[in-house]
């Protein structure tokens, strides 16, 4: 066996020895390009070790006795078989075949003195050749030293151990033996002008390449965090079509002393000069299209230019999220049109017509098919409305306002918080809505719709996606969309759109059981659509300010000053004034379940306090529903008391549907229906706080069994997000109809990466 391979030694059909990153890096060193050298040591190297060391019988024997399904003791005893491999010596003559080749290394690029390398983990699977394990692929960076270059190899051994790999592997129902890891062992570049190209420009036109390229090390370009040169090459003539070059006032390069990276002023007589001479440029696109055409389709490339010379950091197929992005950029330079606003793109969709202004409810009758509909902010009675324009804009409110919720589910384009919409045009001002990008445009400006993806061709996914739909009239039309259900049916939107009437006033008029079948109706509309698959209904979620205008309201609903903090969810169910219209949604239930629909389930919205469920899990059972086999009770996390007792929830209930938008609303204290906060981009649902509270949930219910949901905008917003939620180990995911097709692209390319495919 080899215990050490040279790049050059290796190519793509090496995966069983090198992994995936090193078989890749062999390829394109095969291939003639110029990659920082280095070698791998090979996953029989690993194998050998854990062997002869007597590790490998020890850690299997954990790995029989852990449940995955138990977080603690899974996190217990990955630690237990990481430090037993990070505290067994390997082998002095395993050791010395790893520190003979990085002595080998430095003598060539150092000049016999040590130098900097990146130690990366690259993991392979025995039989399984194409199984991507990128979830635990370790990178420990400026690595310098024969000790600490073993050290780390070690280290990316135990990484094969983390909890997450672990339980993936389980998951997927792969050996844990089967899988082995190999250590890539590359020499570090240390760029002074470094950035990305793509062979293919994002517009689908292949006859271009783009490269992008800014001072000091790559992470700014890849991480987005300077605005880097742009230059377009022509591919056939090898010529550059244009450069668009930005200024750069500071760079990330290694940090005095060698560890770690720091950011430096850039001096400024060279900030706004081109960073990649044009000779470079031409070198690294001729570098670009050998690399494509040897793998027969455009790339995505990270490159570095160190001391004059050019190196190839990585290359791997375009993915379609970054094509999107750049596909934006190039659409927003493209348009020629005079901007009139700009708002928060609430509802993607593009729509030209003639504005109408309403201003109060009595105007709504303006509002024909085609118009664009005009207001300060929508509420739940200007929905007959909405459904007539062909797109709305509003001048206030978030991306998760009432407004940006329904247009989605009405599947009409939408422009929120713009703050002046309605002091901008008057009626009948023809303007154009770019409600993809949030932009409004005076006048008609041709502008050119995404290409939509081709629904059959969705691939499927282990975590279920479930649609976010509370308006019965749109269920035939979303019935046919590649869903696992509906995973959030807000009740509220079918009293405002179906019932009009406030359930207290129904009551006080002896009108009661006519308001429990209207209620019935709309809810059974969807379930009949939808069957056999689930339907979970919450409960209504009243805002006493959105909902005062429902016939009757006014005298139901108290004036509050904080209404997003007040009377809402479940806390109006077992209050004295609430109770009684509770038990009428609770009876339109147990109707709609009786006449056969037991696809339905509930869920209570705006938990706050453990005592509050099990006072409404007591009422539920008084109209007679209980909990069981056919029927889940859910809750919403969106409280932050619900992620920091988790586990204590769980208890009570069937599984957790997390609302992002209230959750992010409360973690951050950021009122979602603000537009000046929005679009100062503090209404942040991937803010690291937030994140930690939604891997709070998602664990917290994994460790006791529960099924863990979410249907907050956020996925729905940005469909990147959803990879998140497939890493945490959520089961599910609710999302707005228009992004069913792009979440379900992203989770399966994410449970693809982490091993879970079917
Ligand atoms: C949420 O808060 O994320 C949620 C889905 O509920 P709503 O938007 O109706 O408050
Ligand atoms: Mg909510």
């Amino acid at each position: 066996m080899k215990y050490v391979v040279w790049f050059s030694e290796i190519s793509r059909d090496d995966i069983p020895i090198a992994g995936g990153k090193g078989a890749n890096l062999g390829e394109m060193t095969q291939l003639g390009l110029p990659v920082p050298p280095g070698f791998v040591v090979t996953a029989d190297t690993y194998w050998e070790f854990i062997t002869r060391t007597g590790l490998k019988d020890a850690i299997f024997k954990i790995l029989r006795e852990t449940n995955v399904d138990d977080t603690d003791q899974l996190e217990r005893n990955a630690k237990r078989i990481q430090d037993l491999i990070l505290n067994t010596r390997i082998p002095t003559d395993i050791e010395m075949h790893i520190v003979e080749a990085y002595r080998k290394l430095c003598n060539e690029v150092g000049g016999g003195k040590p130098v900097y390398v990146a130690v990366r983990s690259s993991a392979t699977a025995e039989d399984l050749p194409e199984a991507s394990f990128a979830g635990q692929q370790e990178t420990y960076l400026d690595v310098i030293g024969e000790e600490e270059v073993v050290k780390n190899v070690q280290r990316c051994w135990a990484s094969l151990f983390t909890p997450r790999a672990i339980f993936y592997r389980e998951k997927q129902g792969f050996p844990h033996e089967k899988v082995k890891l190999a250590a890539v062992v590359q020499k570090m570049v240390e760029s002074e002008v470094s950035g990305v190209m793509f062979t293919a420009s994002p517009t689908g036109d292949t006859s271009k390449i783009i490269i992008e390229a800014a001072y000091g090390l790559g992470e700014v370009v890849v991480g987005g965090k300077v605005t880097p040169d742009t230059y377009v090459i022509d591919k056939e003539s090898l010529k550059i079509i244009s450069k668009n070059i930005a200024k750069q006032t500071w760079k990330i390069a290694r940090a005095p002393g060698g560890k770690g990276t720091a950011r430096y002023e850039i001096p400024e007589e060279l900030q706004d000069k081109q960073k990649l001479p044009d000779d470079k440029i031409i070198e690294l696109a001729k570098l670009g299209l050998k690399t494509e055409r040897h793998y027969g389709h455009p790339q995505d490339m990270e490159w570095a230019y160190e001391n004059g010379k050019l190196y190839i950091v990585q290359s791997r197929a375009i993915t379609t999220l970054k094509l999107k992005e750049k596909v934006e950029k190039e659409r927003e330079e493209e348009i020629k049109g005079e901007v009139l606003t700009r708002g928060l793109p609430a509802s993607p969709g593009i729509a030209t017509g003639p504005v109408k202004i309403v201003l109060s409810l009595d105007e709504l009758d303006k509002v024909q098919d085609g118009d664009i509909l005009v207001t300060t902010m929508t509420n739940p009675d200007m929905v007959p409305a909405m459904k007539r324009a062909a797109a709305i804009v509003t001048d206030e409110g978030g991306m998760t306002c009432h407004a940006a919720i329904v247009s989605r589910e009405l599947g009409i384009p939408a422009v929120v918080g713009t703050g002046n919409i309605t002091k901008l045009v008057k009626d009948g001002d023809i303007i154009t809505v770019d409600a993809t990008k949030g932009i409004i445009y005076k006048g008609e400006v041709k502008i050119e719709k995404e290409a939509e993806l081709d629904l059959s061709e969705l691939p499927k996914t282990k975590t279920k996606i479930y649609l976010n739909l509370g308006v019965p009239d749109m269920a035939e039309k979303y019935a046919k969309l590649p869903v696992d259900g509906v995973g959030l049916m807000r009740e509220e939107f079918i009293i405002a759109t179906y019932i009009k009437k406030h359930p207290l006033k129904a009551i006080e008029e002896g009108k009661a059981e006519e308001w429990v079948d209207k209620l019935a109706e709309g809810i059974a509309k969807v379930c009949k659509t939808f069957y056999p698959r689930p339907v979970v209904l919450r409960f209504s979620d009243f805002k006493t300010n959105e909902y005062r205008d429902l016939e009757g309201g006014e005298k139901y609903e108290p004036e509050e000053n904080n209404p997003m903090l007040g009377w809402r969810g479940c806390s109006r169910y077992y209050s004295p004034q609430y109770e009684p219209a509770f038990r009428l949604e609770l009876k339109a239930v147990k109707k709609v379940r009786d006449s056969g629909l037991d696809n339905l389930w509930v869920m209570l919205p705006f938990v706050r306090k453990q005592e509050e469920v099990r006072k409404i899990l007591e009422i539920m059972k008084e109209e007679g529903l209980e909990r069981g086999e056919k029927f889940k009770v859910w809750i919403m996390a969106e409280v932050p008391s619900v992620a920091l007792l988790a586990e204590e929830f769980a208890e009570l209930v069937d599984g957790f549907s997390i609302g992002s938008n209230d959750l992010t609303q409360l973690v951050l204290g950021v009122d979602r229906d603000s537009d000046m906060l929005g679009r100062m981009g503090l209404f942040d649902e991937k803010d690291p706080a937030v994140k930690r509270a939604i891997s709070m949930i998602i664990h917290g219910a994994r460790k006791k069994g529960k099924t863990v949901s979410l249907c907050g905008q956020a996925p729905s917003n940005y469909p990147e997000f959803a990879r998140f939620l497939v890493e945490q180990g959520i089961t599910s995911i609710s999302v707005n109809p228009d992004a069913v097709a792009k979440v379900k692209k992203v989770v399966a390319e994410a449970e693809k990466e982490l091993g879970m495919e079917n």
